[in-house]
């Protein structure tokens, strides 16, 4: 049976001598796994439906439950993210999450096309690290794991000055307002979030609020799921390096 599907590829491992395993993430299917022959043979034809980010049509040919791919035409093959380590970071990110968090062979379309559309704009677009926080945002949002609301928690206004989080029951708090288990915020975190909030897209040069708010939203996906992100933790130790922000 042959099954098409559009998708784009978030894992690409080694696998026997010349082929690979791909974990696909489709519209029609949500993730799923296909291998693909002979890739790593110089010339294959259907190489660079093997690389990471590349989106296509798929064609795969299913036998008792395992795919294989047996052609693909590509929509964008996404070839920015391999000039450039903090776009190629940023998409890690978008990778990582769907890769743990989508579930195969179920069709999110609202997810799909979260993700799809994130790394066309970290791809095509100078504004990486706000791309990425609102995509983590709107993907956290939309794996049932969302904000309780960005006001203070008592006197419901937006906050000024000092800012605290409580991370049990999410939670913003202002410095009047305060009770127990809330820890201080940084401001830059907090502005940036309103930021994604209400859909701003911000200036890489306002860069060290938005690397604050991606730490935030990561340590936020953390403590509500216990999943830690490698490719958070390279995105976040690459943006220290190169911007500063602590
Ligand atoms: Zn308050």
């Amino acid at each position: 049976m042959e099954v098409k599907i559009n998708a784009f590829v978030i894992k690409s491992i080694d696998y026997k001598e010349n082929d690979k395993l791909l974990t696909l993430y489709s519209l029609e299917s949500g993730k799923i796994t296909a291998s693909i022959k002979g890739v790593k043979k110089s010339g294959a034809k259907l190489k660079f439906a093997s690389e990471p980010f590349c989106f296509a049509e798929y064609i795969l040919a299913e036998k008792n439950g395992r795919y294989t791919v047996i052609n693909a035409s590509y929509i964008d093959s996404f070839y920015n993210l391999r000039l450039d380590l903090k776009k190629y970071y940023a998409c890690a990110v978008i990778g990582e999450i769907i890769n743990v968090f989508a579930e195969p062979d179920v069709s999110d379309k609202a997810l799909f096309s979260l993700a799809i559309n994130a790394i066309k704009d970290v791809c095509y677009k100078g504004e990486e690290i706000s791309t990425l926080a609102s995509f983590l945002y709107s993907a956290i949002n939309a794996l049932g794991y969302g904000f309780n609301s960005y006001t203070c928690h008592a006197c419901e206004s937006i906050i000024k000055g000092r800012v605290f989080y409580r991370f049990k029951d999410g939670l913003f708090s202002c410095h009047n307002c305060l009770s127990e288990g809330f820890n201080e915020i940084k401001e830059e975190t907090y502005k940036a979030f309103l930021n994604v909030v209400n859909g701003v897209e911000e200036d890489n040069k306002f860069l060290d609020g938005q690397v604050y708010l991606i730490k935030f939203l990561l340590y936020y996906l953390n403590y509500k799921t216990d999943v830690k992100l490698k490719s958070g933790e390279a995105l976040t130790a690459f943006l220290q390096e190169t911007s500063g922000a602590k």
